[in-house]
């Protein structure tokens, strides 16, 4: 049975600070996947990780700045609202709760999905979301053979396919290959490089007003 509510993808992330390659991919899955949206969801700062200059608050900032009135686009704040460490599975069976129906889809880099099967309670996102997976520029499968395993049973190779569950399915998407990384951004601002083109001219501005990454 094909769902008539459209999927709602999620895009989790540090942020720190955005990037167009995000809201590329974004944008990219907004507009080749059907869906209600795209959530641009920044987590808290974890204990063991986190710049002490730049905080949750202007990470949230500067995505906003970034976001601004594109439609389809959303900013969420639950995950820096929310005290103590942050799991994706806490936060999708949250969402899950809201639209007990409509298909979710879990965003994440292919870097990201590597490390898939470390993530808490990996196995029940499955049960929660699709997982779509991003191409990124030098990425190169390396999974766990239980995250294979996982891969092997659930993939599709057609968006539709997203509607034809609320959950389960793993779809890999191939987006506009930008070698653009935040780690790439505050190297560059550490070494008071410009960034510009690389973020949107709208956080380049956050960036040097109030002074961050240097
Ligand atoms: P860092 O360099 O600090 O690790 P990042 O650039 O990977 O940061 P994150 O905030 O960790 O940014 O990314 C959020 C999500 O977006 C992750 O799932 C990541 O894999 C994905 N992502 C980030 N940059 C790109 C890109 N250029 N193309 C496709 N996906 C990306």
């Amino acid at each position: 049975m094909t769902s008539f509510i459209r999927p709602l993808a999620i895009l989790g992330g540090m942020f720190d600070p955005i990037h167009l390659g995000h809201l590329r991919s974004a944008v990219e899955l907004r507009d080749g996947l059907d869906l209600e949206a795209v959530w641009l969801m920044p987590c808290g700062t974890p204990p063991h990780r986190g710049n002490p200059i730049v905080s949750a608050a202007q990470r949230l900032e500067m995505v906003k700045l970034a976001v601004g009135a594109e439609p389809g686009l959303v900013v969420d704040d639950r995950e820096i609202r929310r005290n103590g460490p942050c799991y994706s599975v806490d936060t999708l069976q949250a969402i899950r709760a809201e639209r007990p129906d409509q298909p979710l889809c879990l965003v994440v880099g292919q870097d990201a999905f590597n490390g898939f099967s470390t993530w808490h309670r990996w196995e029940r996102l499955f049960e929660l979301a699709h997982i779509v997976v991003l191409s990124r520029p030098g990425g190169v499968a390396n999974w766990s053979a239980a995250l294979a395993q996982q891969v092997a049973a659930r993939r599709i190779d057609e968006p539709a396919g997203l509607r034809r569950a609320s959950a389960g399915r793993v779809l890999f998407w191939p987006v506009t290959p930008l070698g653009i990384s935040s780690t790439l951004v505050r190297e560059l601002l550490a070494k008071k490089r410009s960034v510009r083109f690389l973020v949107p001219d709208a956080v380049c501005e956050y960036i040097e007003q109030h002074n961050l990454y240097r």
